[in-house]
């Protein structure tokens, strides 16, 4: 665990008052009723004896964000993030990261790092009010999980089901028929701990039995129809080792997990409603035996977040990573948080994102729109502007030194780098210069214009922004009848910023970069990764609807200022949107941007 100053909490501040939502009001409603004044805490996870010994909780609730680390966090990943350290931190609690590894994949530690890095990065920590840090992995509670399943085979809660997976599967019916007992379901006590305890020695092989809880095989909810709580698993474990060769299953291990940690509110997406009640049977038998303590954790779901033109399975992000699709799992165009950040969104943006969308019961759909406004808002205030041109084509300036006594004449131009000054601050400065050649868009010029066109045309004077009024004379062009320069003459004494400048009248001010002080640079465009909205929903092919153009690279003039720009550094680049220094290939000798979204929602329009 890494963390620099551990007496102090670098809990993102509460954005602004948050709407009330039924999660906020389970919460005011229990600290009104007192639910968890009782409480104690043992410093670290443990069983009803180790808390009993401890202090009254400091810590008003516990919350905490339960990944797996099997993969890279996505920004659904980041709703429950915000959800979860969000509340404790409005509500004077802790929320812990747990590492949920209770299957013995081989872990990565790949990813328990990158999901430390994802979690501080979103600007969120796990500490209590004594900076002692929250992390915890829920393979530490081994020990204590095959104890709770001990007793439960005690008090004849337990058994250990030798059907074979076809019979089991069989026997435990469907929505519209009960399930069948097992034949293995009368074992007497003193038999079934035998047989766990074989289980546990490595006696049986994989898949040859499973300690089922004891409930009712013609339950409705197919969740209590005696589910599996231990199986046979021969294999290594990146914590344990060889230590188990069996593992508890996800329903039996998470409330467990709960339970130690003193959480005293799970909150969950949705598809975990249907095993609340399993939930807290297991917790009502563990705090009825005394190895927990009350009150017990609860469980309390919400909607899933579904963002329009991503994915956010694991799996299928996955595949576009591992097929080459994309470049690695933070390629600015991947929903995960670190392609979300390289991409240049910001914390703010994502943790405004997640207020904004709220938390309810209903599955919904919310548009990426959304994220991108939140960004611009974000960056509005903050984003210092700069001039570019992303489809440059030559300007030449051809009264140039006549009107200034030399073709090498350089014009010292300055504009503002924000609209507005923090206060008590000056308004930051850019400055650059103006000369003989500058870049100009390819589109600013017409040679015959369209109606209503206002920029660049024989006869037409534009304003250079922060520069002069010139006068479009025409333009050179190759053999095939392309343009080749643009011919202007520059108006004088129409310099912004001086007593002159508005003596001629224009409809226009175009952008530019000055050809002597531009610095090329590579800007990378990105776009929607999917043309659908949602992808791969209803059993559509979503690798057959990946947009294909979703980057495009091309080379670009940018204004000098930005030659100081250092890797994730954001901008407004001036009428195309919002950029930043890319953060792994930026560089002052070879500057790369990355296209965060254009300056509206342009998308569909
Ligand atoms: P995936 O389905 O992408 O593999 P997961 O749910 O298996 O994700 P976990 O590591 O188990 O991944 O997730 C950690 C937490 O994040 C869980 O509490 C889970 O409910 C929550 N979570 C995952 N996806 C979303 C989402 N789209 N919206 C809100 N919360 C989510
Ligand atoms: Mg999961």
């Amino acid at each position: 665990m890494s963390s620099a100053d551990a007496s102090k909490s670098n809990n993102a501040a509460p954005e602004a008052v948050k709407p009330t939502n039924f999660l906020r009001q389970i919460i005011e409603s229990d600290l009104e009723k007192g639910t968890h004044l009782q409480r104690r805490w043992g410093g670290n996870p443990g069983d009803a004896q180790h808390h009993r010994q401890g202090q009254p909780d400091p810590a008003k609730i516990r919350t905490r964000f339960p990944p797996e680390p099997n993969g890279y966090l996505h920004v659904g990943h980041a709703k429950s993030i915000c959800v979860n350290f969000g509340l404790a931190r409005d509500f004077a609690g802790t929320c812990h990261l747990r590492f949920d590894d209770t299957n013995p994949v081989k872990e990565d530690q790949e990813y328990v790092d990158a999901i430390i890095d994802a979690v501080h990065w979103l600007g969120f920590d796990w500490k209590d009010a004594d900076g002692h840090e929250n992390l915890y992995f829920a393979s530490n509670y081994f020990d204590f999980m095959y104890r709770a399943a001990v007793y439960l085979i005690e008090q004849g809660l337990a058994y250990v089901d030798e059907q074979s997976a076809d019979d089991m599967k069989a026997n435990r019916g469907d929505f519209t028929r009960p399930g069948v007992n097992s034949p293995f379901r009368d074992r007497s006590v003193a038999e079934n701990l035998q047989r766990f305890a074989d289980m546990k020695d490595g006696k049986l092989e994989d898949g040859a039995a499973v300690l089922r809880a004891k409930i009712d095989m013609a339950s409705p909810n197919i969740n209590l129809r005696d589910p599996a709580i231990y199986r046979v698993r021969h294999a290594e474990h990146h914590n344990t080792g060889n230590q188990w060769c069996i593992y508890p299953m996800y329903t039996f291990a998470h409330p467990i997990e709960d339970a130690l940690e003193h959480i005293t509110h799970s909150f969950c997406t949705l598809e975990f409603e249907d095993q609340r009640p399993f939930y807290d049977w297991l917790l009502d038998h563990l705090r009825e035996g005394g190895l927990i303590d009350a009150p017990q954790p609860r469980q309390y779901e919400f909607a899933r977040l579904n963002l329009t033109y991503v994915v956010t399975s694991k799996r299928k992000l996955k595949h576009l990573v591992d097929s080459g699709l994309l470049n690695g799992w933070d390629d600015p165009r991947m929903p995960t948080i670190f392609g979300l950040r390289r991409r240049g969104f910001t914390p703010a943006s994502i943790r405004n994102f997640c207020d904004r969308i709220g938390v309810t019961k209903d599955y919904s759909w919310i548009d990426y729109s959304t994220l991108e406004g939140c960004l611009r808002e974000d960056l509005e205030n903050q984003a210092h502007r700069a001039m570019v041109v992303l489809d440059p084509v030559k300007l030449e300036l051809t009264n140039w030194a006549e009107v200034f006594g030399s073709a090498d004449h350089l014009e010292q131009c300055t504009l503002p780098a924000l609209p507005h000054a923090a206060e008590g601050e000056a308004v930051p400065e850019r400055h650059f210069t103006l000369g003989r050649e500058v870049w100009i868009e390819r589109e600013d010029f017409a040679e015959v214009p369209p109606k209503g066109y206002k920029r660049l045309f024989p006869g037409n004077k534009v304003r250079l922004k922060g520069g002069y009024v010139i006068e479009c004379t025409g333009a050179e062009k190759d053999a095939d009848g392309n343009v080749t320069k643009v011919l202007a003459t520059v108006v004088p004494d129409t310099k912004s910023g001086t007593p002159g400048a508005d003596s001629v009248k224009v409809k226009a001010a175009i952008t530019w970069v000055g050809a002597a002080d531009g610095v090329e640079a590579e800007v990378r465009l990105y776009d929607r990764l999917f043309t659908d909205a949602q992808p791969d929903a209803g059993g559509k092919d979503y690798l057959a609807l990946m947009n294909p153009d979703s980057l495009k690279v091309i080379t670009a003039y940018v204004e000098p200022s930005l030659k100081a720009a250092q890797p994730d550094d954001k901008f407004q680049f001036e009428r195309f949107g919002y950029f930043v220094a890319d953060r792994k290939d930026h560089s002052a000798e070879k500057p790369v941007f990355n296209k965060i979204t254009g300056l509206k929602d342009s998308w569909g329009k």
